[in-house]
């Protein structure tokens, strides 16, 4: 089978003249710069976007900061629900358009973008719809002493806290961004979004969407531009808070820019994650979930394992079935539903994966994979590589492609080590029917999340985020409620 057909919708989506998203309004020619948007699978251009001036930034945030004061933060919570379950509707409605947008901008193939464009950005923004009408302080007993009879109470409120700058990735613009615009208009606040230079398409087609669901002009505006964009994003006094997703260099910087201004700050930030196969690990199980969650989009997932530790006894049973099963999964057009691998999301992205792949052949060593296809698009063959010591660069640095490293360990305490020995600390598994082995060691790992039997599941009920480099804060359930809002205390004398 080849190539899905394009929807009229896409292409008429893509001929059209794309710029900002301000006040409700497209604001598709001015600005003196554009960005021209490449598919990763072609390398051709499928159409460009005009970054904001400094002048459409500081009119975005001052809608936003508009619509904050006068219309959304008292807007009836019940109503906001609704508003978010209508989104959600139309996301799914439009899924096709939006999830073929996503993969000519970023290489993910057709059938992924499908599942987490449509299906997953809408379960998250009906996860929030929900919190709309919970989202509550507490009354608490005073303990100050009556003085001449009269009486004291307290209690505490929670409020949004305004106007959020949310700084979007590459990897899964869509979804990144309704897990930041879910929790965030649940809450009350308004958004400015900042798509990557690299993926801005569907995320202009969302915001229309936004929009067409009935949400207040000036809830949600989005600027186009370079990582200056977000700099100076952050740094507009109308900002309140900074919800980052990127990489562990960026939001070093967007954390230095908040914290100039006391501004609020969550970043949620890549890793090196790891896989723990214990001696009775399913081993076919581990294969399965090896190829789902570390090669799947290319391995250009935060949270996806990138280091594999393996009780010795089985290392070769594992690395030998997961290279046939690399070897039995087909790479090609991420427009044809029937491939699993396609390209890198762009350029400079591949070239630094190719400059992992010659580290690798020089530190560790490369079990299979790893060849460049020739021809256009950023096609690199996953990569099975085998490290020695665990000081590795594949072992320490984030690669954010196709290469896992395979790595023996003989003792419990000698794989928590090598499990800790990173300075990241975003997602680990464990791969056992051991639960003692298990309920000791959860404790130990220095990690956001330690999955059992799987790996990279994120559930909108669920907090989210890491420790260590991995970033500051949380998204998902209860833990993103209390980001996007101020704990106000009142005390009244009676
Ligand atoms: P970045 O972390 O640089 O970019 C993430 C977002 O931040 C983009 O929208 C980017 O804009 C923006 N940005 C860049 N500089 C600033 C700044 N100074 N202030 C505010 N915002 C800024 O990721 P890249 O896209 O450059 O990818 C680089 C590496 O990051 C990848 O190779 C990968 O290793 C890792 N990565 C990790 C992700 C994760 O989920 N943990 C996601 C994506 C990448 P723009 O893209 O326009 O520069």
């Amino acid at each position: 089978m080849s190539d899905i057909q394009l929807l009229p919708a896409t292409l008429n989506f893509l001929q059209r003249d794309h710029g900002q998203f301000i006040n409700g309004e497209a604001c598709p020619t001015s600005g003196t710069e554009r960005i021209v948007v490449i598919n990763p699978a072609t390398e051709q251009s499928i159409g460009s976007v005009a970054s904001a001036t400094a002048d459409q930034i500081n009119t975005a945030v001052n809608a936003a900061r508009q619509c904050f004061r006068s219309v959304w933060a008292d807007f009836n919570p019940y109503a906001r629900g609704l508003l978010l379950n209508r989104l959600a509707d139309l996301i799914e409605a439009n899924g096709e358009e939006l999830a073929q947008l996503e993969t000519l901008e970023s290489g993910k193939n057709i059938v992924l973008s499908r599942l987490f464009v449509a299906r997953q950005s809408a379960l998250c923004l009906r996860y929030f719809a929900g919190w709309t009408t919970k989202i509550s302080g507490q009354t608490l007993p005073s303990c100050f002493p009556s003085m001449q009879g009269e009486q004291y109470s307290a209690m505490t409120r929670r409020e949004p806290v305004g106007v959020v700058a949310a700084i979007i990735p590459w990897n899964f613009s869509v979804m990144i961004a309704c897990w930041k615009l879910a929790a965030a208009l649940a809450c009350g606040c308004t958004v400015v979004l900042k798509p990557s230079e690299f993926t801005p398409l569907a995320l202009l087609r969302l915001v229309e969407l936004i929009q067409e669901a009935g949400f207040p002009d000036g809830a949600v505006n989005l600027v186009n531009g370079a990582g200056d964009t977000g700099r100076q994003l952050i740094e507009h006094p109308s900002i309140s808070k900074v919800s980052f997703t990127g990489s562990v260099a960026t939001g070093h910087k967007v954390n230095l820019t908040a914290a100039a201004r006391m501004t609020r700050c969550t970043l949620e930030l890549g890793g090196k994650n790891t896989a723990a196969l214990l001696k009775d690990a399913d081993i076919d199980r581990a294969v399965g979930g090896l190829l789902q969650t570390g090669y799947i989009h290319q391995g250009q997932v935060c949270a996806a394992p990138e280091r594999v530790l393996v009780h010795s006894s089985r290392l070769t049973e594992l690395t030998d079935k997961l290279g046939a099963a690399l070897a039995a999964t087909p790479m090609g057009s991420p427009l044809n539903e029937n491939m699993f691998f396609g390209p890198l999301s762009n350029r400079p992205h591949y070239d630094k994966v190719c400059h992992y792949l010659t580290i690798a052949s020089r530190e560790s060593r490369i079990l299979s994979g790893g060849e460049r296809q020739e021809g256009p698009g950023y096609y690199i063959k996953p990569a099975i590589v085998q490290a020695f010591s665990g000081t590795e660069t594949l072992m320490q640095e984030e690669t954010f492609g196709p290469i896992l490293s395979f790595m023996a360990y003989e003792e419990e305490d000698e794989l928590l080590d090598l499990i800790n020995n990173t300075p990241f600390g975003l997602g680990t598994s464990l791969w056992t029917n051991n639960l003692s082995a298990t309920m000791r060691m959860i404790p130990k790992i220095e990690s956001g999340t330690v999955w059992v039997n799987m790996h990279t599941m994120v559930d909108p009920a669920v907090p989210f985020g890491g420790v260590k480099q991995s970033g500051m804060g949380r998204e998902f359930g209860s833990a993103a409620i209390d980001e996007y809002t101020e704990l106000k205390s009142v005390i009244l004398c009676y």
